[in-house]
């Protein structure tokens, strides 16, 4: 099997080499359509002539035949560091329970730490029921529920299709649930709003499948980034522009829906490679990735069909971003260096005190001249508050039209970024992303401080009296885990707070 699936992609038994533990991978859990092939149908009532593929079904071990697949999901084994594997899973169709005993057995996958969902149609939820498979026992199934990311529309549509997995309250005389424990929630489908979830970061892709129905794509990974739309019809242009070569930036793997139209949007899109999913009877494996290998060596993107149990060794991580923060007497700022690339100033406000801002107006001396001063403005993240604070300080600095008469605008050009003050509500920069820390500033000033890094977590917290509980949990080793550097505001407090978080 391992000669019809070209480029060193793995077979499906696993065989095509020794997998790197301590790499990320994604597993194909499932690669077919709706009704998942062999369509049942070809069987009890066969065409004539009969159907190539689905007749396959009858002679060949679904191991052994690229042509047996099940509804579309992806399993994501997230390797941050050596031992650390968490498993993602993308939608829990009809077919979930069989894939759990076909690949994770295969595979040795033990758990799933977290799910996604891409819409509520039944060949992406209908396996919900059976996530207590893959969760751990518990006599009183008092277990951690595992968080599941899906739309609003997704959440109302399904709290009808399956309330006693949504209502979280024992009824009357009920001792133990012994339903899946679920932790739902509800992301928006925005491409501005990323959610982090077992460490990796996803944006969503919103694409338009069927007539006029959202669903949604995600893009992820830092090192190499991979995006993966598993039922789409057409692709809204800010979706298409977000996963383009010439738009934001080359993907190292597309995932996609296999549709007429598919190359077309794969040429569009030019990834350095592509693996399409969501099969039907109509294709077959080997014949199908012939075509496509002809089509690959003329358009240079390598693009082949992927079949169920299939595993792809690929580096997520982000590995050497160089943080250098530079702080002097009147200013406090970040600057994001990434290496090896062309320098890409950033800054960040804590808050909006004048240790913190006062030094705004002389920012154009780290930015390039210009004689008519049309340089790129650097992006500068703060609060709506701080926004608000600045806008009247300096007036100039925000407005960005000429004056009548006037020709050049000797002032430092800035790309105002209001951010949220919210654990929950990340943003990315220089490919960085920064958790926004509410801490409490003097009495009741909410001032910010940021969680970054992802192979090393540093916590800056520049100004605080006081930490609302949430953000001391979110950077305790006894809450999200041990940071790697805190560096703190030196208060009175300051040093006993250290053992607290550990
Ligand atoms: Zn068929
Ligand atoms: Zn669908």
């Amino acid at each position: 099997m391992a000669a019809s699936v070209p480029n060193g992609h793995t077979t499906a038994t696993g065989e095509g080499g020794t997998p790197p533990s301590s790499s990320s991978s994604l597993v194909f859990l499932g690669t077919g359509c709706s009704s998942a092939v062999p369509n049942a149908r070809c069987l009890i009532q066969p065409p004539d002539p009969p159907c190539a593929v689905c007749s396959q079904s009858l002679s060949v071990a679904p191991e052994l035949n690229p042509n047996y697949r099940c509804n579309t999901s992806l399993l994501i084994d997230y390797c941050q560091d050596e031992n650390a594997h968490k498993y993602i899973l993308i939608d829990v169709g009809k077919t979930f329970r069989e894939q759990v005993l076909r690949w994770f057995v295969h595979h040795k996958i033990p758990c799933v730490d977290s799910i996604i969902l891409t819409h509520e149609h039944a060949d992406a939820i209908l396996g919900l029921d059976d996530v207590r498979i893959v969760q751990s026992f518990s006599p009183t199934n008092d277990i951690e529920p595992t968080p599941i990311y899906l739309s609003q529309f997704a959440m109302d549509s399904i709290a009808q299709k399956f309330p006693y997995l949504v209502r979280k309250k024992l009824k009357e005389g009920e001792e133990v649930r012994r339903v899946a424990q679920l932790d739902w929630r509800v992301i928006e489908s925005d491409l501005q709003i990323p959610f982090v979830t077992s460490g990796l970061e996803f944006v969503p892709l919103p694409v338009i499948h069927g007539e006029d129905y959202i669903c949604l794509g995600f893009l992820f990974g830092r090192k190499s980034k991979v995006a993966y739309i598993s039922d789409v019809s057409r692709f809204p242009p800010s979706t298409e522009h977000a996963i383009s070569k010439s738009g934001g930036g080359q993907l190292d793997l597309l995932i996609l829906d296999c549709l007429s139209r598919t190359l077309d949007a794969v040429k569009r899109i030019c990834p350095k490679r592509a693996l399409l999913i969501g099969m039907t009877d109509e294709m077959d494996h080997h014949k199908d990735n012939e075509t496509l290998e002809e089509w690959s060596r003329r358009e240079g993107i390598d693009v082949q069909l992927a079949r169920d149990g299939s595993r792809v060794y690929i580096d997520l991580c982000n590995t050497s971003l160089l943080i250098d923060y530079c702080q002097d007497e009147v200013t406090h700022k970040y600057i994001l260096i990434d290496v090896g690339k062309t320098f890409r100033e950033q800054i960040i406000l804590t808050h909006e005190h004048a240790d913190a801002i006062l030094g705004l107006d002389d920012v154009r001396i780290v930015q390039p001249f210009s004689p008519t001063n049309d340089i790129e403005p650097t992006p500068i993240y703060l609060s709506q508050f701080a926004m608000n604070s600045i806008a009247q300080k300096f007036p100039y600095l925000v407005r960005k039209k000429l004056k009548e008469g006037e020709e050049v605008r000797r002032v430092a050009q800035l790309d105002w970024r209001v951010i949220e003050s919210d654990l929950q509500k990340p943003f990315v920069t220089s490919g960085l992303e920064f958790v926004p820390l509410p801490v409490i500033h003097g009495e009741d000033y909410v001032c910010l401080g940021f969680l970054f890094g992802r192979k090393s977590k540093v916590a800056y917290i520049s100004d605080v009296s006081r930490f609302p509980p949430s953000t001391e949990h979110a950077i305790s080793k006894s809450g999200e885990g041990q940071l790697d550097l805190l560096i703190l505001d030196c208060l009175y407090r300051g040093i006993c707070f250290f053992s607290n978080l550990h």
